[in-house]
């Protein structure tokens, strides 16, 4: 390897290239805040399947055997985690679903 100094050109250009690594972090966290959204109750998908953050400020009907007041996002089958107050929902790529929320479109957990 070379034992010769770093020119000036040659450093400025390596901190500008670490300078930009360490930017990448900075851009991917808001990317993917960006994309863990709540689902906005007033989204069009959102409307069409009566989803609601608060399942209790829903008209419920029975389902399958299943009462109304125990339908919620937490024990539906398009939930994608098992734990958290905002989960990801297979309805709604991109975003969030309240825990404790429901949607028409809800069918129990197996
Ligand atoms: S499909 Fe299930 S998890 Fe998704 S919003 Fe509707 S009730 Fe919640």
């Amino acid at each position: 390897m070379s034992e010769k100094p770093m020119n000036k050109t040659r450093r400025s250009s390596l901190k500008l290239m670490l300078g930009g690594l360490a930017a990448i972090p900075v851009v991917a966290q808001v990317r993917v805040a960006h994309a863990d959204e709540p689902v906005s109750e007033t989204d069009p998908m959102a409307v069409a399947l009566k989803y609601v953050a608060d399942a209790t400020k829903a008209d419920r009907a029975d389902k399958a055997g299943v009462a109304g007041a125990d339908q919620f996002c937490h024990n539906c089958m398009q939930v994608k985690a098992d734990s958290g107050e905002w989960r990801g929902c297979n309805l709604f790529p991109g975003k969030l679903v309240n825990e404790n929320g429901w949607c028409s479109a809800w069918v129990k957990k197996a």
